[in-house]
């Protein structure tokens, strides 16, 4: 059903954006080139990180930053239950074993510390943290952790493109970008995400090493790119690494170069919208809002409460539909998906319960103020 009132997502795209494509067709050149390369500095210096490579989407920028830190057959990657199934996906592609970990509670659905801390054993190498909705996990409790383990950590911030991590007291790592905390980390520049493609995504790193190994990895392991060639800066390569074609191209960089310089006005526009849904479901008895005290330091990527219960769940997304108003679910546990079973899941009891109650509202830069006011009214009318 595509006539929805309210879709979940909509995308802002004007004139600048039918601008930047323009530029891209008249200069001939499609394939990895000068926009790609103006995407990646200015992702860096937005993200304050030495190394940024736009690959094909997110998924294929997990893989890289898997197979860039050396992860493989007989290692453990302790991740969330509650994420999209990407990372997961991308642990059994490196040939390593996804460890689901639960969230911390209801009201801060991001990984638990103290929980990843009790599935450690010799074979962890590393671990995954994701913010959800825009939300940052506990940094400075997962640096600590790794630390003394020597884990690698990486972050899933496909939601928080723009968050900076906050400590009320500015300790460590008060002031960073999502993103920029981890050993490496992967963005989504998917459609509905905060900066949008269609498919396109960012790995981020500090560590000049692991830069090099996704360089290579990123563009079948051989040592230069058509462009150079092109440019008549290269004229031959060598195959340095087994690599794969995980390239963005110049239009999603072009359309990407857009959308970042629009991402402040937009991720504040996301926080305002935020802030209104919660004053109208405030009210609400048995309603919850995970992270109604952080809405300040969001991305802003997602508009997620809690129904009372699974049945009041139910009668919401009922409601809404009749009502023409999309909902989604963030997410379905991954451990209890079909393809995953054989891995087993100790104790993600928080995120079963979380995922058996969550509903996720329409939230985009362009929804209006009388929008958010009648979905609300929608659930008013349930409960
Ligand atoms: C969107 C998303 C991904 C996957 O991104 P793609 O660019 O579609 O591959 C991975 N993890 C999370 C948390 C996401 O939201």
């Amino acid at each position: 059903m595509s006539d929805w009132i309210i879709p979940l997502s909509d995308l802002d795209y004007g004139k600048e954006e039918l601008a930047a494509a323009q530029r891209v067709i008249l200069s001939k050149w499609l394939s990895m080139g000068p926009e790609v390369q103006a995407f990646e500095n200015e992702f860096a210096a937005m993200q304050g990180v030495r190394h940024a490579f736009a690959c094909s989407n997110a998924t294929a920028g997990l893989h890289l930053a898997f197979l860039g830190l050396g992860l493989g057959p007989g290692d453990e990657i302790i991740q969330p239950a509650l994420n999209f199934v990407a990372t997961a996906n991308m642990t059994v592609a490196s040939g390593a074993t996804p460890v689901f970990a639960d969230i911390s509670s209801l009201e801060d659905p991001t990984l638990d510390p103290a929980c990843v801390e009790r599935l450690i054993t010799p074979r962890t190498k590393a671990v995954v943290v994701m913010h959800y909705g825009g939300n940052l996990c506990q940094m400075a409790a997962f640096q600590e952790l790794c630390n003394r383990h020597k884990l690698a950590l990486i972050e899933d911030a496909c939601h928080a493109i723009g968050a900076r991590f906050h400590d009320p007291q500015q300790r460590p790592p008060h002031g960073l970008m999502a993103g920029s905390i981890g050993d490496i980390s992967a963005f989504s520049f998917f459609s509905n995400k905060n900066i949008a493609t269609g498919e396109g995504g960012m790995v981020v790193t500090n560590r000049g090493n692991i830069a090099e190994r996704i360089r290579l990895l990123r563009s079948h392991g051989m040592t230069t790119l058509t462009w150079d060639r092109h440019k008549g800066h290269a004229s031959s390569y060598e195959v340095a690494a087994n690599g794969y074609n995980y390239r963005l191209d110049e239009l999603h960089a072009a359309l990407g170069r857009v959308q970042l310089a629009k991402l402040p006005g937009n991720n504040e526009r996301r926080r305002r919208l935020l802030s209104l849904y919660v004053e109208k479901l405030r009210s609400l008895s048995g309603w919850l809002v995970p992270f109604s005290q952080n809405i300040a330091h969001t991305s802003g990527h997602l508009m997620v409460a809690l129904a009372p219960s699974p049945e009041a769940r139910a009668e919401a997304v009922l409601k809404l539909r009749e009502a023409r108003i999309q909902t989604s679910l963030h997410y379905p546990c991954i451990s209890d998906f079909q393809a995953f079973t054989r891995w087993k899941a100790s104790a993600v009891e928080k995120s079963r319960e979380f995922t058996s109650r969550a509903i996720t509202l329409p939230l985009f830069p362009t929804m209006t103020e009388a929008q958010v006011a009648s979905v609300c009214s929608v659930i008013q009318q349930t409960s």
